[in-house]
């Protein structure tokens, strides 16, 4: 039994992580290719403090982490654990999606709050040494801090009826959405970025890196509007991002003649 259950664990985990350095590396250099054709939407005028490939293996090595809580969660599901997923069907697979996606949000607000602490902050400061974020950086940071942060991987699909595509779509937004969050480049600015909505765009993640005390969460704004934490201009620069978009456009559709 014990024998099963572990290969059935380094199979599911050599799936996840080749599946999560897949998105990872291809999400990244397409990402990074739009970045180069729109220099005019660079969030921070200051370069990069870390280098690429350096960026680039940091991140892979918390990926080892992160799987190893993705693919124990799903491994414990599948050996009768916890309370069992339900029937995966066109309402329970986004339902559950939809509900873990949240969850993930306000777990991950009250991690990041708990490592801004000065017991846990050493955990979380290789993280922020990227004050400049890249599309390389989403991952890179510190085992315990990406353990603390990824558990929730491990927690959902035993205390949640999750069927496992759910998790997988949990993840993959996860994974995309930080991805871009640390781009460092503006593409997503529009009106559901900014109050009364809740979405968020890359700026959002990336004043969380320049400013250190704001920004919080992970999808949505809503945690760091009910606890005081969202950053003052936040919703001013996600405006002023629409603006410059639509003076671009503006100027594409009716060139200098
Ligand atoms: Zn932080
Ligand atoms: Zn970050």
């Amino acid at each position: 039994m014990t024998e099963t259950l572990l290969a059935e664990f380094a199979a599911t985990w050599a799936l996840v992580f080749a599946a999560s350095v897949a998105v990872f590396l291809s999400l990244g250099l397409t990402l990074e290719a739009i970045n180069r054709r729109h220099p005019e939407r660079k969030i921070q005028q200051r370069e990069a403090s870390s280098d690429r490939i350096s960026d680039m293996l940091a991140s892979i090595r918390q990926l080892v982490v992160t799987c190893t809580c993705i693919a124990l969660g799903i491994t414990l599901q599948r050996a009768g654990w916890g309370v069992g997923p339900l029937e995966p069907t066109w309402w329970s697979v986004p339902l559950m999606a939809g509900l873990g996606i949240v969850l993930l949000d306000a777990w991950f607000y009250a991690v990041h709050r708990l490592l801004h602490t000065r017991p846990l902050y050493r955990f979380h400061k290789p993280h922020h040494l990227n004050v400049t974020p890249t599309v390389w950086s989403n991952d890179s940071g510190h085992a315990v801090d990406t353990a603390m942060t990824h558990s929730f991987y491990v927690l959902l699909p035993l205390l949640l009826p999750v069927p496992l595509l759910s998790i997988v779509l949990v993840r993959l937004f996860d994974q995309i959405t930080a991805i871009i969050g640390h781009s460092g480049y503006e593409h997503f600015a529009g009106a559901t970025m900014r109050w009364p909505w809740l979405g968020i765009c890359t700026v959002y993640h990336d004043q969380h890196h320049s400013a250190f005390r704001y920004n919080y969460a992970n999808f949505f704004s809503l945690w760091d509007r009910v606890f005081g934490t969202i950053h003052p201009d936040y919703d001013t620069e996600v405006t002023k991002w629409e603006g410059r978009f639509d003076a671009t456009e503006a100027a594409r559709r009716s060139p200098a003649k």
